[in-house]
């Protein structure tokens, strides 16, 4: 075969029942195949044994299975984070993080290598933009997430502090994805949904829409469309400034995608789906951490069904600021709770391995 191989990946269990049809071959061995790919998280094609001699010629010879080789793997000293790096097979390189909180685990993918969209205090943003990635390269990272929990199951660290991972809450499978690793999912929306549709097929990996987290820095077009064709997953939307000049500030796109323009596709997405938005605020000490921006994020969103997820900065090289102080993220929900809004701050996980928000960055 001259062409490129197709990676498997990148099929949908329709796409690949077609495929395996094309080749003459019954939907029965479809199922099995999709069965290894996502049900036993088999990552060679060598280990799936139970495929007919003539479907494992055809797959050998056109098609390749896209599993992504770890470049470089680090563990947080806590032993609640790990962080990979991922080969991709032109050489560029992304991250994909595993976060162990009590009860649940959750795996921070990739949607981009790099991010066009600059916000200033962001590794990823920092690194400029190379490509999207394909729907196989962000199933993939949760295929991996997946192998690695079956493979370490029992072994998470029992360690005795609040917040600890108990005994009882040890994982064999993957459950919770964050679209919050490197790039913007609405940027490269067609192969983040087509991947997160992969990852919910029931007869695979079926992971609940509902356990699935996009977070956009405020893409409008991507909003109205996840709300147009009633995508399941949660919405994150990261605001970070309250006012059109203070946002502009932090995030370059709200040029393109202005504050008042972006409220309303937000307005728009609550009301369609009659689901409620998260909205993520980076705190930066004495930026966007007090009490007057407190108040107009309250006003901003007052009346909306809107939770506030308030993520203290994570340091990066390209960005001098701090993190807000707990008194002053204490004293902001403080605020946001007069004004009817939920809000948690962000548990700080794998800070010291650089695989907290907004720290993914590869140099090539
Ligand atoms: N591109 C998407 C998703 C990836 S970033 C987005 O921007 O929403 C995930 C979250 O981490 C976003 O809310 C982002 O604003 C935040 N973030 C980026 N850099 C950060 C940093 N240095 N410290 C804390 N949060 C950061
Ligand atoms: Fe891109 Fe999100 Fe980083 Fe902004 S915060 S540069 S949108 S990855």
């Amino acid at each position: 075969m001259s062409s490129a191989p197709l990676n498997l990946y990148d099929f949908t269990r329709a796409g690949l029942t077609a495929l395996v049809a094309e080749w003459g071959l019954s939907p029965v061995h479809a199922a099995r195949l999709w069965n290894y790919l996502y049900y036993e998280s088999t990552d060679t094609l060598a280990a799936m044994s139970d495929l007919p001699a003539r479907l494992k010629t055809r797959l050998e010879a056109e098609t390749t299975l896209g599993r992504l080789p770890i470049a470089r793997e680090t563990h947080s000293s806590d032993g609640f984070t790990r962080k990979y790096l991922l080969a991709l097979a032109d050489a560029h390189r992304i991250e994909t993080v595993l976060m162990r909180y009590t009860g649940r685990v959750t795996a921070c993918v990739s949607s981009q290598v790099g991010c066009a969209m600059g916000c200033v205090f962001c590794a990823t943003g920092q690194m400029g933009y190379t490509r999207h990635l394909t729907t196989g390269e962000i199933v993939a990272q949760a295929v991996h997430v997946d192998r690695v929990l079956r493979a370490t199951a029992g072994s998470a660290p029992a360690l005795a502090e609040p917040g600890a991972v108990s005994p009882h809450h040890r994982h064999e499978r993957l459950r919770n994805i964050v679209f919050m690793g490197m790039g913007e999912p609405l940027h490269n929306y067609d192969a983040v949904m087509k991947a997160i549709d992969i990852l919910c097929d029931s007869a695979g990996m079926a992971l609940g829409a509902k356990k699935i987290s996009v977070s956009t820095v405020g893409v409008i077009p991507g909003i109205v469309r996840l709300a147009d064709e009633r995508r399941p997953v949660h919405l994150a939307v990261s605001l970070h400034g309250a006012t059109q000049a203070e946002r502009l500030a932090l995030v370059p796109a709200a040029r393109a995608w202005p504050l008042d323009q972006l409220m309303d596709a937000c307005r728009y997405y609550t009301a369609k789906l009659e689901r409620r938005i998260f909205f993520e605020w980076t705190l930066i000490e004495g930026k966007n951490d007090g009490q007057d921006q407190a108040h107009a994020v309250g006003s901003l969103l007052r009346g909306m069904p809107a939770q506030v997820n308030l993520i203290p900065l994570n340091p990066t090289a390209g960005y001098a600021g701090a993190p807000s102080h707990n008194a002053a993220a204490k004293q902001f929900q403080s605020i946001l709770a007069g004004y009817g809004l939920p809000s948690t701050v962000r548990q700080r996980r794998g800070i010291d391995i650089g695989a907290g928000c907004g720290q993914l960055a590869v140099a090539d």
